[in-house]
């Protein structure tokens, strides 16, 4: 038996594991059960290169819990370790001391730590007053030994018995972690990091329903409950897979999601870097929901985290799937991931796949890409929003959807209304609307008048509105009910009123007495006869100020009324010439009170006691 002292440059480095890992501890399960498959790969390895003629076997990974010793096990039949190889790779702990190590790493978390310091196996001592190491090496004619070390420096190692080949992790659970006894606990840890493990990994048995052979009825039977897909299918070749094979995947990873994601990209590259992945599409509508279903990071089928925030771009954690890379750093902090090279590499190679992905669709088969278009719409405009690179490949598939329901891209719908919603300037005046309901008053008099109407009711529509007008020269788009139809489109300068001056102030006084200023602007008009007497619309630049001071927060402080809208008061029409000639003062103000309500009617601007005066009038008049 042998007897000695971990080396490490410290007096004792575990209480500094301990104090420091804590609050992250349930990963030293991911990183014991690293090491197994490690062991258990490095063997497969060394078979095929004809370096041992050792018979593998059954390599399952089995993890154990004792909970009348608290104890948990977890047991490999990889290569093992003799007591050479204890010494060298358990008791010579390289690294700098922990003076530098406190200093350096403050605060930082623990997954980070482990791996840096080559600590994966010491994370043990986060959980556990006492770790063996039973083990035994591959080697002929090996000899078994048993590592003992109570959590100080000091450590034992002799020889023992042990009939099979690999390595036992006996961890004697802590007082104060004791939660890591319970199976369930321990049962989630591993569903957690080990799902997609290349090795099988077992935990315990599990019923299941089954028909024993050579008998006619299914009998529940105990069978070993193995918790890893060795083989999940995104490091299978995308021709050896079928559309249900994506699907039952998607369940696999997101097993309490009823929804079925759109389509999906399988990622598979080897070179600049090697990357594999299955990226599923879900429909994104009235909340951008990062939360649910998110990316899951993988590296060699070990679960890293499914926290990609700053990893990836923004508009790709609306994605759900995995992704999978042995060249992305393991056990790093966010901060460090982000900086990254190889990441950012990958980043922008995830997001050219996407945009190439769509673009296939949409030239492939443009007629089920439009079919899909409102349930990506929104993740291409947060792409296009805040990645600009992503917004160059996607120009040539974004879609516009008109009020008919047709999709045009954009230069398509700039050829559309190329004749008829040209200004004098030469402007492409793009006309939309953001409810249907509405704006349908302004949308039949554009219909009327030939103009075509974009439908805009997204949540990013807007955002997306301002972006494309700062990209495309000549474009304007205006909200149909922000001004006079005709004057949108501003074709030719508008022609001299028929009235005089005069008529012009007396027509202004009579409806301003009937109106509250602080909320309207009265605007006259020369509009067609046949056009409404009296007409509300708000400026679109008010509009769009209004968003920006809701989206900011920010109180008016141009002075600007925001809320004001114009009262557009048409001087062509009948009506309201007969108001310069009525002399009956009570008969005009019932006219005006009545268009301007009218107006605010086809608004739905009219409410509450407006509307019930509103309808007492209309009695009136009819008596
Ligand atoms: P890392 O895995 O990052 O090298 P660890 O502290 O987890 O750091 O492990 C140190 C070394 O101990 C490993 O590199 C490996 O050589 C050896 N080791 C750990 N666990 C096992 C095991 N189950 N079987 C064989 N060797 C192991």
């Amino acid at each position: 038996m042998q007897k000695g002292s971990i080396n490490v440059q410290t007096e004792n480095i575990f209480p500094i594991i301990k104090k420091f890992l804590y609050s992250d501890n349930e990963i030293f399960l991911r990183e014991l059960v690293s090491n197994a498959v490690d062991a258990t790969q490095k063997l497969k390895a060394l078979v095929s290169m004809g370096k041992t003629d050792t018979e593998l076997g059954d390599l399952t990974i089995e993890i154990k819990l004792d909970t009348k010793k608290k104890q948990l096990i977890i047991s490999d039949k990889g290569i093992g370790m003799t007591a050479d190889e204890v010494e060298k790779y358990i008791n010579n702990i390289a690294f700098s001391g922990a003076n530098d190590f406190l200093e350096k790493y403050k605060g930082v978390d623990a997954a980070n730590l482990i791996g840096h310091f080559g600590l994966g196996f010491y994370s043990a001592f986060m959980v556990a007053d006492t770790v063996e190491i039973l083990t035994k090496s591959y080697q002929k004619d090996a000899v078994a030994v048993r590592w003992k070390c109570d959590g100080s420096t000091e450590f034992t190692l002799k020889e023992d018995k042990k009939s099979d080949r690999g390595t036992d992790i006996i961890l004697h659970i802590s007082e104060e972690a004791k939660e890591f006894l319970d199976e369930y606990k321990i049962l989630n840890l591993l569903k957690k990091y080990g799902k997609f493990l290349p090795v099988p990994i077992r935990f315990g048995n599990e019923k299941k329903w089954e028909k024993p052979e050579g008998e006619e009825k299914e009998k529940e039977i105990e069978v070993p409950r193995i918790i890893n897909n060795t083989n999940p299918i995104w490091k299978i070749a995308p021709s050896e897979l079928k559309p249900e094979d994506y699907e039952k995947f998607y369940r696999e990873l997101y097993p309490y999601s009823f929804e079925q994601p759109l389509f999906n990209i399988h990622i598979n590259v080897d070179y600049p870097f090697n990357l594999t992945g299955i990226l599923y599409f879900p429909k994104v509508k009235e909340r951008i929901d990062i939360q649910k279903n998110k990316i899951q990071l993988y590296c060699n089928q070990v679960f890293i985290t499914d926290n990609l925030e700053g990893v990836v771009p923004e508009f790709l954690m609306l994605l759900h799937g995995v992704i999978d890379s042995p060249d992305i750093p393991l056990n790093v902090s966010r901060s460090y991931l982000q900086s990254d090279n190889n990441v950012k590499k990958i980043s922008a190679h995830i997001s050219k796949k996407v945009a190439d992905k769509l673009e296939e669709m949409f030239n492939t088969n443009r007629e089920d890409f439009e079919s899909k278009w409102d349930d990506i719409k929104t993740f291409i405009q947060y792409g296009i929003l805040t990645d600009e690179k992503f917004y160059d490949r996607a120009k040539n598939f974004i879609l516009l959807k008109n009020t008919e329901n047709k999709y045009f891209t954009i230069e398509e719908y700039q050829k559309h209304i190329e004749l008829l919603q040209k200004d004098k300037n030469g402007t492409l005046v793009h006309l939309y609307l953001t409810n249907e309901e509405e704006q349908y008053a302004p949308l039949m008099e554009a219909k009327e008048k030939g103009y075509d109407v974009l439908n805009f009711d997204g949540i990013l529509d807007m955002h997306f509105v301002n972006f494309l007008e700062q990209k495309t020269e000549k474009t304007s788009f205006v909200r149909i009910d922000s001004d006079v139809i005709d004057k949108l489109i501003q074709k030719e300068d508008a022609l001299p009123s028929k009235l005089s001056e005069e008529e012009q102030k007396t027509i202004k006084e009579i409806i301003e007495k009937n109106i509250n200023k602080d909320t309207f602007t009265v605007v006259l008009e020369n509009m067609q006869e046949t056009d409404s007497p009296i007409y509300i619309t708000k400026p679109e630049f008010l509009r769009r100020f209004n968003d920006m001071q809701k989206m900011t927060g920010e109180m008016s402080f141009y002075g600007m009324q925001a809320d004001k809208v114009n009262l557009n008061v048409n001087v062509n029409h009948p009506l309201i010439y007969s108001l310069l000639k009525e002399n009956d003062e009570a008969k005009k103000d019932t006219i005006t009170k009545q268009l301007i309500d009218i107006a605010m009617l086809s608004q739905q601007m009219l409410k509450g006691e407006a509307l019930s005066n509103f309808i007492k009038r209309s009695i009136d008049i009819m008596k």
